[in-house]
């Protein structure tokens, strides 16, 4: 068996609520695993969202070196130079693509009686390698995004009427009100394969903590290509999970292996939370 060499984590609903700064006590633990092992977070949103959600509340100063950014899955990477963060690649959409996508997106709310009145900053996102759109805006309230398609069959149909019109781009229904357009084959597996190539490492080597791992949730295609997954609900199940790590790491000794818990992720944060409930 062998020993985690990074420990990878999705954004919202993970390490955050939605949308949402980390709490303190996640910077807290961020911080303390950073000392510890190489760390990524990896999600479908910008770098700015890394920004406003995680990086503004690192106040502690971690040493950052050891901590790898892949906004919109890792078509974008970030690292961190020293003094400041720095974008190593960025696979943008062409500007032809950008403006098919933008054109089929907004002529299909439209048409299909989904383009709203009532929104929350911008409906559609330029975000370079990925074309975003939000029915109700970027910055709708939870509750809002929440009431407007709960079934999901508005997403539904925006997502065929814009999947046919681009048939070459990958159109996926994103957070609840949502659909993505990024290159074909990009999701959060595409990312992990890109940390894997960069830091050379193998499956075994990576531990990822996710709350969508369930088949057609957007952390799935991460455990689908075989890496070591821990399933959480929300970020206090994180926090749990994080806190028992650090201890185990802590307690190795050198060259030792991270027993269960990198072997078996899962089992290992039930162990954990089976001594904390939540
Ligand atoms: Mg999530």
């Amino acid at each position: 068996m062998k020993q985690v060499r990074l420990v990878a984590f999705d954004l919202d609903d993970t390490l955050a609520p939605s949308k949402s700064r980390i709490d303190p006590e996640m910077a807290t633990l961020l911080t303390e695993l950073l000392g510890q092992v190489p760390v990524c977070i990896i999600s479908g949103g910008r770098f700015e969202q890394f920004s406003a959600q995680v990086l503004d509340a690192l106040v502690a100063g971690p040493d950052l070196s050891d901590l790898h950014l892949m906004p919109t899955c890792g078509t974008q990477y970030y690292e961190w130079t020293g003094a400041d963060w720095s974008r190593v690649y960025s696979e943008d959409l062409t500007e032809v693509q950008k403006d098919t996508v933008i054109k089929a997106l907004t002529e299909g709310a439209v048409e299909l009686g989904l383009w709203e009145t009532r929104t929350w900053g911008p409906v559609i996102e330029d975000r370079g390698s990925q074309i975003t759109f939000s029915a109700l805006g970027q910055e709708a309230p939870a509750d809002a995004k929440k009431k407007w398609d709960p079934t999901g069959s508005k997403k539904e149909l925006l997502r065929q009427y814009v999947a046919e019109r681009v048939p070459e781009l990958e159109v996926r229904g994103g957070g609840s009100t949502s659909v993505d357009v990024t290159r074909k084959g990009v999701d959060k597996s595409y990312g992990m394969d890109k940390i894997k190539q960069r830091l050379g490492l193998v499956n075994d080597d990576i531990l990822f903590v996710g709350d969508r791992l369930d088949a057609g949730g957007n952390d799935y295609p991460v455990k689908a290509m075989g890496i070591g997954c821990v399933a959480v609900e929300e970020w206090e199940h994180t926090a749990i999970f994080v806190r028992g790590l650090i201890a185990t790491l802590a307690a190795q000794a050198p060259g030792e292996t991270v027993a269960e818990q990198a072997a078996d992720g899962a089992a290992g944060f039930s162990a954990v939370a089976a001594g904390r409930p939540v």
